[in-house]
């Protein structure tokens, strides 16, 4: 596979995000759960990846380890596996909703969690699908039996493949004070992966900085996630996850199936109503001479 090919899957990938009728919040609305996909590529053979185990924990797989986890036999380089990464932005309605929200989250951002993030296994699964049917191996470290997320060694949570870092890799944005991903879309939005036996030249990384989009770490002029924050889990020291969790996964747990009767969960406060909620701040661009 060479540039043409990663023409190949883009167009793949963003066919089906706009055609799909999976790409749902399966609400009376019928709209779409999301808006147009951004995809980038980075190798295997990434010295990122190592440096994960130090950052996200020594359980954090390397492109190589995920990929011979479905595939035990591959005798390849870390250099023949390409890792394919995807953002699929929060629609504006669903923005704009969360956006009224000061402590629970809206009933769209909810439905964009369950069921929109089965939109996105569903994306997984065909972009192993259709590399399948031109002969080539690929997996979703997301969808493995193998994968997990819990209690970690080095953070109170984490996960053995984190979506983020690899989007992080394939240049498609950076950390922010909140630990979500800052993109040319935002920050609102969700993340997925596949690692692929094929060679595709890694997407420019247009920053250094893990922390470059982000105006807290670039001149302290915004608290913004913080301040959205309804129980103190972002401080000027970072993202407390065990207290987000709390809030998200427990009270919030709670509110939704009281108030929309289903098994979800959700908050995102502190991805809406911030400077980077739809792209990455001006100030920044301009200050990278990309505005
Ligand atoms: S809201 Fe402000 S401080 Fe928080 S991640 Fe975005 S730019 Fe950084
Ligand atoms: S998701 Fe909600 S609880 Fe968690 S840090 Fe953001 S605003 Fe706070």
């Amino acid at each position: 596979m060479d540039t043409d090919d990663s023409r190949w899957l883009e167009k793949m990938i963003s066919d089906f995000v706009e055609n799909s009728p999976e790409n749902s919040l399966r609400m009376d609305t019928g709209e779409k759960a999301w808006d147009e996909v951004l995809v980038g590529f980075s190798s295997g053979s990434d010295p990122l990846y190592k440096t994960y185990k130090d950052v996200v924990g020594e359980e954090h797989w390397t492109p190589l380890e995920a990929f011979s986890t479905k595939f035990p036999d591959f005798s390849g380089d870390p250099e023949d596996l390409t890792i394919i990464s995807w953002i699929l932005p929060q629609r504006g309605p669903t923005k704009e909703d969360n956006r009224k929200e000061s402590f629970y989250p809206s009933r769209r951002w909810v439905q964009a969690r369950f069921p929109g993030e089965e939109f996105n296994s569903a994306l997984r699964k065909r972009i192993v699908r259709e590399l399948d049917l031109k002969g080539i191996r690929s997996v979703a470290p997301l969808l493995l039996p193998e994968w997990k997320w819990g209690k970690s060694s080095k953070y109170v949570f984490s996960s053995n493949w984190s979506e983020r870092h690899a989007a992080y890799a394939a240049g498609l944005g950076t950390f922010g004070l909140s630990d979500g991903l800052i993109t040319e879309k935002g920050k609102a939005h969700r993340v997925g992966s596949v690692v692929a036996n094929l060679r595709i030249p890694p997407s420019p990384r247009p920053y250094e900085d893990h922390h470059a989009y982000c105006l807290f770490y670039f001149d302290g002029s915004c608290t913004g996630c913080q301040k959205r924050c309804p129980v103190d889990a972002i401080t000027e020291s970072g993202h407390d996850k065990a207290k987000c969790w709390d809030h998200a996964g427990g009270t919030c747990a709670r509110f939704v199936k009281e108030q929309f009767g289903f098994d979800g969960y959700g908050c995102g406060l502190c991805q809406t109503a911030v400077p980077c909620e739809s792209g990455i701040p001006i100030k920044i661009l301009k200050a990278m001479g990309r505005k």
